[in-house]
């Protein structure tokens, strides 16, 4: 756990959040600013900054984020839907803990803004 790092603060169950999914790798809450009808973070309970910190040692993790998301977005009944996952200032990262955005329920445009 990094001090000061939101999210791993909301993994730990310090701040408060509305819980999706949890297990020892990883937790899913929903965000608290929706862009869609069903708008969901799952992030690692382990703190990687970014898409850019996955490297060997850590990215089981990542494979285990994706089995969850297919798990929980089938249990839903969600059938389409969209990943996201910003990295860095320009392309709208706002806390510096990976975390994948999972955005559903309208009709979704391309390319993203
Ligand atoms: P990004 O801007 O891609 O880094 O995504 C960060 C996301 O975290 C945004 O969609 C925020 O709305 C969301 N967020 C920030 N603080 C919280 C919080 N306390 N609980 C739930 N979601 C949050």
């Amino acid at each position: 756990m990094k001090n000061d790092c939101l999210f791993c603060a909301i993994a730990a169950g310090e701040i408060p959040s509305n819980k999706v999914y949890e297990d020892e790798l990883c937790y899913a809450f929903h965000d608290i600013a929706p862009q869609a009808p069903t708008h969901f973070l799952v992030i690692p309970k382990v703190h990687i900054a970014s898409v850019s910190g996955i490297n060997a040692e850590n990215s089981a993790v990542v494979a285990h984020i994706f089995e969850v998301i297919a798990k929980v977005t089938k249990e839903m009944g969600i059938e389409s839907y969209r990943v996201v996952s910003n990295i860095g200032e320009q392309a709208g990262q706002s806390v510096p803990h990976l975390h994948f955005h999972v955005l559903a329920g309208r009709d979704m445009t391309w390319p993203p803004g």
